[in-house]
């Protein structure tokens, strides 16, 4: 990994056919910042998430993760981050267990290493015993938490995660909260979108709200609160997407 910040973004513009669904995106994210990208359906998250995780080519404009371009050395970057995405699947005959063992093989050389994060990862998931059971008779938040867990149990540098939280009860929503509190603390950077504008305010160091393809306002929460003279980030954004 070079020096500098964890994830530039300059000037990005996404093309789909005539739908232009990120329209000069810029923004930076440093090391050990939760990053929260808000705003409404289709308003370009998903679409930035997947450029800055090597899956999706630009238009147009630069992004540069953990100091490699995007584009140009996208192999130097996917083996630094995880990406989760919003809908991401399961594989119906494995159990949970064995899913992560595959896919802690294939990333670490070592058996201990590899024996380590399939451990890490069962205690992020919550499953307890069921990490057992085929992955078929999992419920969508069990499912959920399996797939948060393999995105961090190989202690990526930069996790991107689109929607960690959403189909999580309450209680669930708060320890995959404090897994990503903890992920950050122990070294890591993480870049998530969520539609819970609450829940962004209370884990995100800074925001962006994201409306039709352009980053509207971005800052600190707490800053952004205090500018707009609103009482959380919901009323922020409504009352900057109105304008
Ligand atoms: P949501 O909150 O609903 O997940 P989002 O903010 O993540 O939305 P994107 O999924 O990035 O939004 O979509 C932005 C726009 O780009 C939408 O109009 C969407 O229909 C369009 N879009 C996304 N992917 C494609 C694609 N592969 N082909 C064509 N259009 C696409």
């Amino acid at each position: 990994m070079r020096a500098g910040s964890i994830v530039v973004v300059r000037n990005l513009v996404k093309r789909f056919g005539d739908l232009v669904a990120v329209d000069g995106v810029s923004l930076q994210i440093e090391k050990g910042e939760i990053y929260g990208l808000i705003g409404p359906n289709g308003a370009g998250k998903t679409t930035i998430l997947r450029i800055m995780a090597a899956l999706l080519l630009p238009t147009r404009g630069y992004v540069e993760i953990l100091g490699y371009d995007a584009v140009k050395e996208a192999s130097k970057i996917r083996p630094l981050i995880s990406y989760l995405a919003e809908d991401a699947g399961t594989y119906r005959n494995l159990s949970g267990r064995e899913y992560l063992s595959i896919v802690a093989r294939i990333y670490f050389d070592s058996n201990v290493e590899a024996s380590r994060a399939v451990e890490e990862a069962i205690s992020i998931s919550g499953l307890g015993e069921r990490v057992d059971d085929r992955m078929k008779t999992y419920s969508k938040g069990m499912k959920r938490r399996l797939q948060i867990a393999r995105a961090l149990m190989t202690r990526p540098k930069l996790a991107i995660l689109d929607e960690p939280t959403s189909g999580l009860d309450v209680f669930h929503a708060k320890h995959i909260r404090e897994v990503i509190s903890r992920h950050v603390k122990e070294g890591g950077t993480i870049v998530l979108s969520s539609h819970n504008m609450l829940e962004v305010e209370y884990l995100c160091t800074r925001v962006a709200f994201i409306h039709r393809g352009h980053v509207l306002f971005e800052g600190e929460p707490k800053k952004i609160k205090n500018e707009l003279g609103a009482s959380n980030l919901e009323e922020a954004f409504i009352e900057v997407a109105s304008r």
